[in-house]
């Protein structure tokens, strides 16, 4: 059972932001900020690292679309476009969706920041990725 599917199937209310063959964006039932917006694949994947190319394709062109058509619409001043995967990542359903989640300033409930972290070594951590 997959709570997206569910949704992508009508089987449970949603807002929808935009539809096509592929693809369906809805309105985030949290709204972290006014017009957090998830797109989605109509297929069920699991996530960006699992997706088949066409999936993630079709979700990145629609969310390019949409974060313009948000930030403009929502008088926003900036936007996050994210996808997490694992749950270590914070992913908590398991099937692909992209977050756009307007900015509007730093007390909007939203707070992405990097903390300092202990140096690492580039050459070997390049080499670790290419295996
Ligand atoms: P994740 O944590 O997997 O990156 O994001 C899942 C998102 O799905 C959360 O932000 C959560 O609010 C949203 N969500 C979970 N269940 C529903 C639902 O039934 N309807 C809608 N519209 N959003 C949901
Ligand atoms: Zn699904």
């Amino acid at each position: 059972m997959c709570i997206f599917c569910d949704i992508i199937d009508h089987k449970i209310p949603s807002s929808v932001v935009y539809e096509d063959e592929k693809v369906l964006a809805i309105l985030d039932i949290s709204q972290v900020t006014r017009g957090h917006t998830l797109v989605m694949p109509k297929k069920h994947v699991r996530n960006i690292i699992e997706a088949d190319e066409e999936s993630v394709l079709a979700c990145v062109s629609a969310a390019k679309k949409l974060a313009g058509q948000i930030v403009t619409n929502c008088k926003a001043s900036g936007v996050n476009v994210l996808t997490n995967c694992g749950e270590s990542a914070g992913q908590s359903v398991d099937h692909l969706h992209f977050h756009i989640i307007p900015r509007y300033d730093e007390n909007d409930c939203v707070d992405i920041k990097f903390n300092e972290s202990p140096k690492q070594d580039l050459d070997e951590v390049l080499k670790t990725i290419k295996g």
